[in-house]
């Protein structure tokens, strides 16, 4: 108990001012005391201390300004960004991660929590070609998954006509931001916006916005996003 006690409060204090909300906060808390719980004993995330942890809150709520519910999330290995912007915005979210032990996670946090969030276990790949999940979503977030053409590959199926993926990066270099010209092309997206870090670092946030609907060959077969991503150099 006393350990337990020891560890809430860290994490209070290294989430405080994340939100005004008593309620939002102590769930946010919460997430926080599972994951690092669950984290002891399964590689769920690199983030193995309150601060680390709280470090990567801070980061997901960055895209508050930009996303709107529902929200879909792929990716989401022990629930970043779409958890602390599901407890903290109060959005409805679905999950999608392909790994077995994180979607369990995700899973029993969702329960314990009573979030409004549903868990995908599986590949995007092949959930986006549900009828009720394809072009079914407002918003789509995917952090630390892949390059950008893949993600936008793997998110942009999900969303509605007029729907944004939202993306954070770091650097975006020439070679990249040209793969991802063309893959938006292709997925039916433009890039309407690219917000830069206050800090004068490399961060950035970039909005896709789908002004079409998505052909039905996309997203390709599972793996085949990250393997061979969209209209990169070599591609016919
Ligand atoms: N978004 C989290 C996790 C990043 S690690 C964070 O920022 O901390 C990347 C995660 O994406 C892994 O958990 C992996 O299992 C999942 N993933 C990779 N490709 C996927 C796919 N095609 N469909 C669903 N999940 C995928």
């Amino acid at each position: 108990m006393p350990e337990g006690a020891i560890e809430r409060s860290e994490i209070e204090a290294a989430l405080a001012g994340t939100t005004d909300d008593p309620v939002r906060f102590d769930r946010l808390v919460r997430y926080v005391v599972a994951l690092l719980d669950r984290n002891a004993a399964t590689n769920l995330t690199a983030a193995r201390t309150p601060a680390a942890a709280a470090e990567h809150v801070r980061d997901a709520l960055e895209l508050l300004p930009f996303v709107s519910g529902p929200l879909v999330d792929v990716g989401s290995g022990g629930g970043f960004p779409a958890v602390p912007l599901a407890i903290v915005a109060g959005l409805e979210a679905t999950l999608v991660e392909a790994t077995g032990k994180k979607a369990r996670f995700l899973s029993d946090v969702v329960a314990e929590l009573g979030l409004a969030i549903r868990v995908r276990p599986g590949r995007a790949e092949d959930a986006a070609r549900r009828p009720e999940l394809r072009a079914a979503f407002a918003s789509a977030t995917a952090r630390a998954v892949g390059s950008v053409p893949t993600v936008l590959e793997l998110t942009v199926p999900f969303l509605k006509v007029g729907g944004v993926a939202v993306l954070q990066r770091g650097r975006f270099e020439p070679a990249e931001r040209a793969a991802a010209h063309d893959a938006a092309l292709v997925l039916g997206v433009t890039l309407e916006r690219e917000i830069l870090a206050r800090d004068g670092g490399d961060r950035r946030v970039l909005i896709f916005r789908k002004t079409e609907p998505t052909g039905q060959r996309f997203p390709r077969r599972a793996g085949i996003p990250a393997q061979r991503p969209l209209c990169v150099s070599g591609v016919p």
